[in-house]
């Protein structure tokens, strides 16, 4: 066992078991003698990885044969352009702006159409989810872009808060995908980076409805058209290989380990140790509407900001490591993703009570 919890944000903690898998295989995978890293993605051993990454995750997530699913390269960020170059058909999108990523995918989507925001947080400083309905949003719009996960402001989109409208619905589920059970049916594209809960940076898993496949705009470029890839099975350029093998043995983890349902309930469990303890506690604070509260990511301050910089010290010298807060929130934040066991989140609640104690 490795001796540190890894808090960070994104990329964060992997599996231990998978990590080892990955160390069995660096130097031959599939008796090869060579790594995935330098095989072709032609191959017979990287078609069946790519293969068993999608078939996984379709399984994992409960996606049906009317969405493909993809495994492309630039991040989520590059989706902020890729989900109007691919839908702004009739040049209107309504978007739901929770927190610092929407913002930017509301940002980026304005350089491509009328773009205008349906709902905002932002007026106190993304602590909640507004509430929306069909009447929050345009006639004639594309589609309804939002969050389903707040990285840095600790706050989601529970599927109840997920609007009924015409519209088809594109979510960022970046870091909450696979750690809650998403209902992909209540969307149109799902979109998520992989270094949070899914495996190493590099891969984007996208998840895109079949009627949503022809609603490209002339300009978009080939590498950002969706159906480029899906056409190709996600292969056609160099893909991210090694990623993609990656998130395939995550993938394989998670449904060893009973699936999304099994660890969505030891992620409540996790979050809940946190919040019942900064709840009952007058040293420590959370600033997200208790009903809106990430399962995924627990901001959190102490009295002072002298504190906070006392606390991110003393919890690294005990092997709670990277539990600096975003720039944007100050204090400190826990991201509890996946592959964080419980009792690493039971260490970081004991640091927490003893911390309180001695600097009261
Ligand atoms: C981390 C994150 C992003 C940015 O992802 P990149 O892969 O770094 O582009 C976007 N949206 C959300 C919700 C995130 O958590």
């Amino acid at each position: 066992m490795r001796e540190v919890f890894n808090f960070s944000a994104g990329p964060s903690m992997l599996p231990e078991e998978v990590l080892r898998e990955v160390q069995a295989d660096i130097l031959s995978y599939g008796g090869s003698n060579m790594s995935v890293m330098e095989m072709s993605h032609r191959s017979k051993l990287y078609e069946e990885i790519n293969a068993e990454a999608e078939s996984l995750l379709r399984e994992l997530m409960g996606i049906s044969d009317n969405y493909d699913v993809i495994f492309v390269q630039g991040g989520a960020s590059t989706q902020f352009e890729a989900v109007p170059l691919n839908l702004l058909k009739s040049g209107k999108a309504d978007y739901i702006v929770t927190g610092n990523f929407a913002e930017k995918a509301y940002k980026e989507a304005q350089k491509f159409g009328d773009i205008a925001a349906a709902a905002s947080s932002k007026d106190k400083n993304f602590t909640y989810i507004p509430k929306t309905d069909k009447n929050s949003f345009r006639n004639g719009i594309d589609y309804i872009h939002l969050t389903t996960n707040n990285t840095i402001f600790g706050s989601h989109t529970t599927m109840n808060n997920v609007p009924e409208a015409d519209a088809p619905i594109v979510a960022d589920a970046s870091s909450n995908i696979l750690g809650e059970v998403i209902d992909v049916n209540k969307f149109g594209v799902i979109y998520a980076g992989a270094q949070k809960n899914i495996g190493p940076a590099g891969v984007t898993v996208v998840i895109v409805r079949k009627d949503l496949q022809d609603k490209a705009l002339p300009i978009c470029p080939t590498m950002l058209k969706w159906s480029t890839q899906i056409k190709e099975k996600s292969l056609y350029n160099t893909p991210p290989c090694f990623s993609t093998y990656v998130a395939m043995l995550v993938f394989r983890w998670l449904k060893k380990l009973g699936g999304v349902g099994t660890i969505q309930k030891i992620n409540e469990l996790k979050a809940r140790t946190l919040y019942d303890l900064i709840d009952n506690s007058s040293f420590y604070t959370n600033k997200t509407n208790p009903a809106d509260r990430s399962i995924m990511n627990v901001p959190f301050q102490t009295p002072t900001p002298e504190f906070d910089a006392k606390f991110i010290e003393e919890a690294g010298k005990v092997g709670l490591k990277t539990l600096k807060g975003h720039r944007l929130v100050g204090g400190m934040r826990a991201s509890i993703y996946n592959a964080v066991p419980l009792e690493g989140v039971q260490k970081l609640a004991d640091f927490m009570k003893k911390f309180a104690l001695q600097n009261k």
